[in-house]
C-alpha cells in the first residue's frame, strides 16, 4: 500500500493573520480572508493586514509603506525595516545588513 499523503506535518492555525478590512468597523464587516499584505499606514506605524483584494483598496488610500506578510510580522518585539521591506526582530541575525557587515576583525594575541 503506497502512502498518498505527503509529511508535510501538523496542522498550523493561521487564523490571526486575517485581513483587518472592515468598513464601518463593525463584526459584520469584516473581511475574515488570510491576509498576505501588512500595511503601515501611519508615521506611528499604525497597521493593518490586507487580503489581496483589499489590499487593491488599500491602494487608493494614501500609506507609509507595505510588505508582504510574513511570520516574523507577528513576532513579539518585532520592528518595521523599510528597507528591506519587512518585518524583523532586532538582533536575530536574519537581517540582511547584519548579514552583510563586515566580519570583526580578529586580534591574535601572540
Ligand atoms: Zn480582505
Ligand atoms: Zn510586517
Amino acid at each position: 500500500m503506497t502512502d498518498i499523503n505527503a509529511p508535510l506535518g501538523r496542522l498550523v492555525d493561521g487564523s490571526e493573520h486575517r485581513c483587518t478590512y472592515s468598513p464601518g468597523d463593525t463584526d459584520a464587516a469584516d473581511c475574515g480572508q488570510r491576509a498576505t499584505w501588512h500595511i503601515a499606514w501611519t508615521v506611528e506605524l499604525d497597521c493593518g493586514l490586507a487580503c489581496e483584494a483589499h489590499m487593491a483598496v488599500a491602494l487608493r488610500f494614501s500609506y507609509l509603506d507595505r510588505h508582504p506578510l510574513s511570520p516574523d510580522c507577528a513576532m513579539p518585539n518585532a520592528r518595521w525595516y523599510f528597507d528591506e521591506q519587512r518585518c524583523a526582530v532586532p538582533g536575530d541575525g536574519s537581517l540582511l545588513t547584519e548579514a552583510t557587515a563586515e566580519p570583526e576583525p580578529v586580534v591574535r594575541l601572540l
